[in-house]
């Protein structure tokens, strides 16, 4: 009986490269499938006394160009599908940055935030011994995800090292430095999306550029204070409460300072409150959705008047707006380059447990830039010669590497 994609994304993104004369039948047909998908029970007993069993899954969607690679979250929307679309992301994305990686993704089923601390270590170390088997430095290394932390990845270390009784540091990226964590990892997205735009933006002054920023995370904030100490114009950004907007200018380490003491973005003195909605419709040079997925869809695409986004958040811009854009003839720097600084100073996190080497911030950041820089002209190259947007020209180079 032929076999269903299980991940209608991946499907409908394949199919959409074949039509494109990209990629070859064979090809979509080869990687619309993971290559393993394993699903576990796992049996968590409450603080109450009371056993839960909690579902789990690792799919690994390809291990051709090495180990599976990517990082495990803890969600209650956690499904098979969604895993299986994260794992085909991630064996593009090692390849694109051409790591020795293929890609993986793994989840459980749960709202940790309804758990206590001594609950969501017992379920880390139950999917370790679930999963042991098909975990591994030179099999597949899990990395944080949504909602998991490096204390949750110390704790998986820990307990792989009791059921092999071997400690290999290497099982696991994204722990905490004291622990065999990399130096850089924690700014590591942010970088390798400013290292993109130090090139994209070379032959421009950074104080012509201005620059609109979704999310003030992890990755957005980290992103902004860079731009903004190259002298870049940040003229906006956003949390999910509301934005602010000066247009000469935020002084981004003030709006830090004004979140950092539990005050609202929106409210920030130096600026003027704007929803975030009309941010992603300012009249910038660069528009960078660091928050969620789906942010930019039909139903705003045509309102956005930025030259460049680029993509820090995992899919901010929907396929239909996509179209819209490319018809206002807006640049799109697609996730899959965009982000993947984290996964490759995951590598480097690797590389450096398996090798007993220990680099400092400096020399991670330079590796890093080398990478992410030759990746960015590689693909912008292959848009140019096959006529093709960046994303497509990003796929088309990930999907031959896997394959050949
Ligand atoms: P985070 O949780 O630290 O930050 C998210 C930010 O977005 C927060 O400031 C939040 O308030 C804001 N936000 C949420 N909804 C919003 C809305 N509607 N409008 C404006 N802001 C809103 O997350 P992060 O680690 O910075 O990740 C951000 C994105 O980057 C995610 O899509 C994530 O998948 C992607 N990403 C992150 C990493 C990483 O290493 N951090 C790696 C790859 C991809």
């Amino acid at each position: 009986m032929k076999s269903e994609p299980l991940c209608i994304d991946c499907e409908k993104r394949l199919g959409h490269l074949e039509s494109q004369e990209l990629i070859s039948h064979e090809a979509k047909q080869l990687l619309e499938h993971p290559e393993r998908v394993i699903q576990a029970e796992l049996p968590l007993s409450r603080d109450d006394g009371t056993l839960e069993m909690l579902k789990a899954f690792r799919i690994q969607h390809s291990t051709k160009r090495g180990p599976a690679k990517g990082g495990i979250r803890f969600h209650q929307e956690v499904d098979p599908s969604e895993v299986a679309a994260l794992a085909f992301v991630m064996s593009l994305k090692t390849a694109l940055l051409d790591l020795p990686y293929g890609g993986g993704k793994g989840g459980v089923q749960f709202n940790p935030k309804e758990y206590s601390k001594t609950e969501i270590e017992q379920v880390a170390r139950l999917y370790m011994r679930a999963f042991s088997d098909v975990l591994g430095p030179h099999k597949d290394v899990p990395a944080p995800d949504v909602n998991t932390t490096p204390e949750i990845m110390g704790w998986m270390r820990d307990e792989y090292a009791k059921i092999t009784g071997a400690d290999e540091p290497a099982i696991i990226t994204g722990k905490s430095v004291a622990e065999g964590g990399s130096e850089g990892r924690g700014t590591a997205t942010a970088m390798g999306a400013y290292f993109i735009l130090k090139e994209r933006f070379a032959d421009q002054e950074p104080e012509s550029v201005s620059v609109a920023i979704q999310g003030f995370g992890n990755a957005g904030s980290i992103l902004a204070k860079l731009l903004h100490k190259d002298g870049f114009m940040v003229v906006a950004v956003s949390d999910s409460r509301g934005a602010t907007y000066n247009k000469a200018g935020l002084d981004i380490d003030a709006v830090s300072k004004h979140k950092s003491g539990g005050n609202k973005i929106s409210e920030f003195t130096d600026g003027e409150s704007i929803s975030n909605q009309e941010l992603l419709a300012l009249d910038v040079d660069l528009l960078v959705p660091a928050a969620l997925g789906d942010a930019i869809t039909t139903q705003n695409a045509t309102d956005v008047k930025a030259s460049v986004i680029i993509e820090v958040a995992n899919g901010p811009v929907t396929t239909g707006a996509e179209q819209v854009l490319d018809d206002q003839g807006v640049e799109i720097i697609p996730d899959l380059l965009a982000n993947a600084g984290g996964v490759t100073v995951s590598y480097f996190e690797w590389f450096q447990n398996v090798h007993e080497e220990k680099w400092t911030e400096d020399e991670v950041n330079q590796k890093l830039q080398g990478m992410i820089a030759d990746s960015y002209h590689l693909t912008k190259q292959a848009a140019q010669k096959h006529k093709v947007r960046l994303r497509d020209a990003a796929y088309k180079i990930a999907i031959e590497r896997i394959l050949n």
